[in-house]
């Protein structure tokens, strides 16, 4: 990845902007090739509505005049839509961004994935059998390892994203040194599932109870791990302050985060409308948002949503632990690999101007 300075810096000049939603998770499409047996987006009625690629390409404008500075793109698989790297090239040039995969397409993707900053590939354990059962699907497992090592031969920069779960609990910490002893991140996720909802914008985790984790000491000592091996190593994408929150809710249900929901972040879905969350209710379409950004609608819903409680997915609680621009420089220190990058180009380019 090259970040260009004009890049840079307006990444870091919209990261020190106050009062901007800095993350957006765009969930492109609702059609998936997989199976997981916690999610429930290939359940029930197929949905294969999805915005064009000029309808997405305007949404990003949108969302970058918002302040944006951050974009997953996620689903669904958003490898399944024929035009994902045209969508993901026109993010790249001002987002830092990222794209998911579950392991099943990147490996035949590879000249869409150019350009992003980050490919995920979601991927739980060094168990092939454990792999194949999570995602419902046969030769899930050794699909997603191959293009793993595809996409690194290729020098595409690349990712692993495990789903901590009941499952893999006890084996996240052998799982994390193996990848980033190649010099491969980890970047996690946590088994939740949606609250009951009638409007939710788009329905993801699904009530299992094999994957819940029930054993909150242990899952404590994960965490404690996982600070431990941040200090000697390279590639563990979770913050410490991340990690110290989920050991409160782990060992006494304490939620030591205030979510920022529709502040430090929002939701996006496959038809464009927005919500502070993907078990929130729709509440905007993202053509609208600079519209209704500073309205006391959504003020409204921010408060709102400052006060919930219902669900505790890992990236909402990263988001709310690290709002606002001082977070946003904590997460480029701690997490973003291309962070130095970033940082180093955005300073030559202030140089270059004061010149
Ligand atoms: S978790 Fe991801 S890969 Fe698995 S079925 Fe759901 S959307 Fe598809
Ligand atoms: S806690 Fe926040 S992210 Fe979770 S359901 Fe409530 S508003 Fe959404």
């Amino acid at each position: 990845m090259v970040l260009s300075p004009p890049k840079a810096l307006d990444i870091v000049r919209r990261s020190l902007t106050p009062n901007r939603p800095y993350h957006a998770q765009w969930l492109l499409t609702r059609r998936c090739n997989y199976r997981c047996r916690g999610c429930s987006v290939w359940r029930g009625a197929e949905d294969d509505r999805e915005l064009s690629t000029g309808e997405v390409k305007r949404g990003l404008d949108i969302l970058r005049r918002l302040g944006v500075v951050e974009i997953v793109f996620s689903g669904g698989n958003p490898l399944l839509r024929g035009d994902v790297g045209e969508i993901l090239d026109y993010a790249s040039r001002y987002f830092v961004t990222t794209v998911y995969d579950n392991g099943s397409m990147a490996a035949e993707r590879i000249e869409d994935l150019r350009s992003v900053d980050f490919v995920a590939i979601s991927l739980d354990t060094l168990d092939e059998e454990m792999g194949d059962y999570v995602k419902g699907v046969p030769g899930a497992w050794r699909r997603a390892v191959e293009a793993v090592e595809a996409l690194q031969g290729e020098g595409i920069p690349v990712g692993i994203s495990p789903t901590i779960s009941r499952f893999n609990l006890n084996g996240i910490v052998g799982f994390t040194r193996h990848f980033t002893d190649r010099g491969i991140p980890v970047w996690y996720c946590l088994y939740w599932y949606d609250p009951p909802t009638e409007n939710g914008l788009f329905a993801i985790g699904e009530r299992n109870d094999e994957f819940e984790i029930v054993d909150g000491k242990a899952a404590a000592k994960v965490c404690d791990a996982l600070m431990e091996m941040k200090r000697d190593r390279e590639g563990v994408y979770i913050t410490t302050k991340t990690l110290e929150a989920l050991k409160q809710l782990f060992l006494h249900e304490r939620r030591t985060w205030t979510c920022r929901a529709l502040q430090g972040f929002l939701m996006v879905d496959h038809l464009g409308r927005v919500a502070g969350c993907h078990c929130c209710e729709p509440v905007a379409s993202v053509f609208e948002l600079l519209d209704v950004w500073d309205s006391p609608r959504f003020e409204r819903l921010r408060m709102e949503y400052n006060r919930c409680d219902r669900c505790a997915y890992l990236c909402y609680i990263f988001y709310s632990l690290h709002a606002g621009p001082r977070g946003n420089v904590e997460i480029l220190r701690d997490r973003w690999r291309s962070a130095r990058s970033i940082l180093t180009r955005a300073r030559n380019a202030h140089s270059a101007e004061a010149v």
